[in-house]
């Protein structure tokens, strides 16, 4: 079985590891194709390159745009982006600068519930000075004590209703979907599970992801349970979708699946990586070997 994981994250983004150490676990772990995917940051991406020289490691290019759809939020994740695609990074910059001053906003809302300083305290967890998110304010809270993981904080900050939250405006499905493909990618909805949407919603999502040029859908993911494997492996069917698999490691004990530790697909689904001919000529001439 090939092992291939097309989602994880680095200090460029929210991850606990740098690009080198993350390609590093990687191999050490049998993965084959890594995507970094830091969210709206491609900064990585030649560190990993670099990392994966003779490591057995093939490194696809890979970004996870923040969007904002129907006043949610959703990830699309870009596979075999350009990360030299002017466009991609005039509208990455875009997002990161709307970070720093959503950063200011959040501490600002933790300043009303006695949490000083907060701005300060996440920075020294951002590793990339210029995208600082909710992960990083995340570990500061964890930090003074007021939840025992990252993950317990998204239960009682950061989020709708609770204090730290904060309306903000990600890029436009569209322009997101554009910037991928123009680049020379492949548009995929990260993580559909997650999203607190109807059905219905779901099927709206689909359709217009679709007419927009969007080809797959992640189906494996570290955050999907088993019974969503199979709801989205069924719906990656119904709307002739590729299917991705993707731990969206972000660093030991803040993720539910560790690098290229996922199950395989789902039996009919189309795998994303199939069209690949490069990577899955040489993996399967390798494999032989
Ligand atoms: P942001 O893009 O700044 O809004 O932050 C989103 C990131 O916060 C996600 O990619 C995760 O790294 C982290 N995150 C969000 N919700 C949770 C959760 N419930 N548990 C752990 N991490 C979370
Ligand atoms: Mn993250
Ligand atoms: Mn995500
Ligand atoms: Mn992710």
């Amino acid at each position: 079985m090939l092992n291939i994981d097309l989602h994880s994250h680095s200090t460029v983004s929210d991850g606990l590891l740098s690009p080198e150490e993350l390609v590093h676990r990687a191999a050490s772990r049998g993965v084959r194709a890594l995507a970094l995917t830091d969210h709206d940051d491609v900064g990585g991406l030649s560190l990993a390159k670099q990392a994966a020289v003779r490591s057995g490691v093939d490194i696809v290019n890979g970004v996870e745009i923040s969007v904002s759809w129907c006043s949610q939020t959703l990830h699309i994740v870009g596979l075999r982006i350009d990360p030299e695609y002017p466009p991609l990074l005039r509208g990455l910059e875009v997002i990161r600068r709307g970070r720093a001053k959503r950063a200011q906003e959040i501490a600002a809302e933790l300043e009303k519930s006695g949490i000083r300083d907060s701005l300060a305290g996440a920075s020294r967890y951002a590793g990339n000075p210029n995208l600082i998110g909710r992960a990083h304010f995340a570990r500061f809270l964890v930090e003074l004590g007021l939840a025992k993981d990252v993950k317990s904080v998204f239960k009682k900050f950061l989020r709708q209703g609770k204090p730290g939250h904060v309306e903000h405006r990600w890029a436009a499905l569209p322009e997101a979907v554009d910037w991928i493909r123009k680049s020379g990618g492949i548009a995929v909805i990260a993580h559909p599970g997650r999203y607190p949407i109807s059905a219905a919603q779901m099927r709206q999502l689909l359709v217009e992801f679709k007419e927009l040029g969007g080809a797959a859908l992640e189906v494996v993911t570290g955050s999907h349970t088993a019974e969503e494997y199979a709801i989205f492996a069924r719906y990656s069917k119904e709307f002739e979708l590729f299917a991705s698999v993707g731990s969206d490691y972000h660093g030991s004990g803040e993720s539910h699946r560790d690098i290229g530790q996922l199950p395989e697909l789902p039996e009919g689904c189309q795998p994303v990586w199939k069209q690949w001919s490069d990577l899955t000529t040489e993996m399967s001439a390798s494999a032989d070997s």
